[in-house]
């Protein structure tokens, strides 16, 4: 089948950019992220096969979809992900295939996941405190996910981004030492702000990171730049390029006119918005047997209903919802 549907939302905004969730469990336990004693993972006879991504991904991209990132959940906990990574790279239309970790078991797999054709990974680090790395996802992992780093950029990624959540009184006072930690070998910080999503998104001191950036500015004298595949964050740099710090500022600056992706989740939910409250479920409908003419028409006929912004912190209730279960 051929088809040339663009993928358009309601608001005319091209989706060209897929997060892909394979896996909603996670090695770590993040406070901002997984509610404590959160059991309600879905089993996994439930998620999506790899030939069932493979097709969706493959739809989507015949009809405009250009990048997807893998994400969960940890993906790297997902049994035989290089494969997966390899028969994704190899559908046409996919120019750009990247990876989001918690780096826990990065130093492992980083070879296997290059040759497979992925070329950019972000790899999530609040902290270079070990008492705090424990007491933020309660496991003692900061050293596997440094070395893990380590190997990332040895292995030849050609882009390394650290995410940090930066959280009022558990991490704000480490930006510099970890705009300091970046530079000095290679990888591109992004400060994140935190999303009130569910009672763990919840549970942490919001931080503005309007006046963070101000001071980082002028601290180190940056100017605004740009960085490959910077999605929505603003990216200050230092003249020499040395200093590359972006700012993903979902509350006190958002993105969502220019937002141009949709979430897949493990068990195969199409989310347009990740404060959205709809999803559209893909994987019951491929295990219907729907036709890919149906296949096709259910998924722009989802993209209509993408909100024209997410509305954190206004009307309804996320109290059940689970960034890694959405697939952040
Ligand atoms: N396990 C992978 C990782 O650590 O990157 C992928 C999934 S994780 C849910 C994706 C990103 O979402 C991480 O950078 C994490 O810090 C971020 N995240 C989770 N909950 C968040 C929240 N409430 N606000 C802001 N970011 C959040």
């Amino acid at each position: 089948m051929t088809t040339h549907t663009k993928l358009l939302d309601g608001c005319g905004r091209a989706i060209e950019y897929l997060r892909l969730s394979v896996t909603d469990r996670c090695d770590l336990r993040c406070t901002y992220c997984i509610p404590p004693g959160f059991r309600d993972f879905v089993t996994p006879s439930h998620w999506l096969t790899f030939d069932e991504i493979e097709q969706v991904v493959g739809l989507l991209a015949r009809a405009g979809l250009k990048k997807v990132r893998l994400t969960g959940g940890e993906p790297l906990t997902r049994p035989g992900l290089g494969d997966l990574a390899r028969r994704l790279r190899q559908i046409p239309g996919i120019a750009d295939l990247s990876l989001s970790t918690n780096g826990t078991r990065l130093a492992e797999l980083a070879g296997t996941l290059r040759q497979a054709g992925i070329a950019r990974i972000n790899v999530s680090l609040d902290t270079l405190d070990a008492g705090r790395f424990m007491k933020i996802t309660g496991r003692d992992a900061l050293a596997n996910v440094l070395n893990g780093l380590e190997t990332a950029r040895d292995t030849g990624f050609s882009l390394v981004k650290i995410n940090m959540v930066v959280m009022g009184g558990v991490n704000d006072d480490e930006v510099d030492a970890m705009v300091e930690y970046c530079a000095e070998r290679g990888f591109i910080l992004r400060l994140i702000e935190t999303m009130p999503l569910g009672v763990a998104g919840s549970s942490v001191q919001h931080v503005n990171l309007q006046p963070v950036k101000q001071r980082l500015q002028s601290r180190y004298g940056l100017i605004d730049g740009a960085v490959p595949g910077g999605g929505p964050a603003k990216y200050l740099v230092s003249p020499d390029g040395h200093l590359n710090v972006g700012f993903i500022t979902p509350l006190s600056q958002h993105f969502c006119a220019s937002c141009n992706r949709i979430r897949l989740s493990a068990d195969g939910k199409l989310y347009t918005c990740l404060d959205g409250l709809a999803s559209m479920d893909v994987g019951a409908l491929i295990r219907s047997g729907a036709s890919e003419m149906e296949l096709m028409s259910a998924l722009t006929d989802a993209l209509l209903s993408k909100p024209v912004r997410h509305d954190f912190g206004m009307s309804h209730s996320r109290e059940n919802r689970v960034m890694a279960a959405i697939g952040g």
